[in-house]
């Protein structure tokens, strides 16, 4: 087997992974946010374990890019800019932004999210480093991109956007749940959510590659069952919460 053959392999089980794990981890919500629990050992303050655990990404993608042999073009470079655009809001604006002073996350969670961190952002660099290819110029007017770089932007939007509405919930000092509204909120729980899966759809269609794919499937596998314990949770805690929202996707789930 060669290198990249084997390279493939271990991505190919990555996303098996994923669709073993996603069973047992939607039987309980990842134990942070409003699904905290001390249950899970010493913890670490909310923003802090965000932004130590999200800068990771960036870290390990750029690392591995860089070191790579492959001809590097305007457009592997577009691809590095993608990846930090996302993780800069993820890891600095965003965790800077949320209003949870005096909340915890647990360590646990801070660290299953780096090891997550460390294999995407190693797979995905070293494919666009390494073992991708040469990514012409001209692979900007394809259709791949085109549409991936729209699906891409698009999700961004939501994100950022549904982001917004959640951040501007509270004010100065609060740290308890209302009810959002406005945006994609009159359809579903958890646009944000629905935001970076459409994100990284496009990323997997714009780089077309089996590592950013794998990112997209372990983001929904992570996001949806999440999104489905959101919604519940809504539905539990607030009796004027609006009967005609779905979780994720509009009008099915
Ligand atoms: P949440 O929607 O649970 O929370 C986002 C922020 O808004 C938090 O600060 C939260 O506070 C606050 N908030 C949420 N709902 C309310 C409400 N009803 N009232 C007041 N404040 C509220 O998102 P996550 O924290 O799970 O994720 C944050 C971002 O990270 C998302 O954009 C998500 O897409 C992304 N993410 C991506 C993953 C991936 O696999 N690619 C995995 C996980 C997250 P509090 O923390 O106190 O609940």
């Amino acid at each position: 087997m060669t290198q990249h053959e084997t390279f493939n392999f271990v991505v190919v089980i990555w996303i098996g992974l994923a669709f073993v794990i996603t069973p047992q981890v939607s039987k309980l919500a990842a134990p942070y946010g409003r699904h905290f629990t001390k249950k899970f050992g010493p913890t670490i303050d909310n923003r802090l374990g965000w932004i130590v655990m999200e800068l990771v990404s960036p870290a390990t993608f750029a690392f591995f890019f860089l070191r790579g042999d492959q001809i590097k073009t305007p457009v592997t470079w577009l691809f590095l800019g993608i990846w930090l655009l996302h993780y800069g809001y993820r890891s600095l604006i965003f965790p800077m932004r949320q209003r949870t002073r005096g909340k915890r996350m647990p360590v646990a969670i801070m660290a299953s999210a780096i090891f997550f961190n460390v294999v995407n952002g190693f797979l995905n660099g070293q494919y666009l480093g390494e073992y991708g290819p040469v990514y012409a110029e001209s692979w900007l007017t394809g259709w791949p991109f085109v549409a991936g770089m729209a699906l891409f932007l698009l999700g961004m939007l939501v994100n950022w956007h549904s982001d917004n509405i959640l951040l501007h919930l509270r004010k100065p000092g609060e740290t308890g749940y209302k009810i959002p509204r406005g945006g994609l909120f009159r359809w579903i729980s958890c646009p944000n959510y629905l935001g970076e899966m459409i994100e990284w759809g496009g990323f997997a269609l714009l780089t077309w590659s089996l590592p950013a794919a794998s990112f997209f499937i372990w983001t929904a596998a992570n996001l949806i069952p999440r999104a489905l314990a959101h919604h519940d949770w809504y539905d539990r805690t607030f009796e004027d919460y609006p009967r005609n929202r779905k979780a994720i996707l509009p009008f099915l789930l």
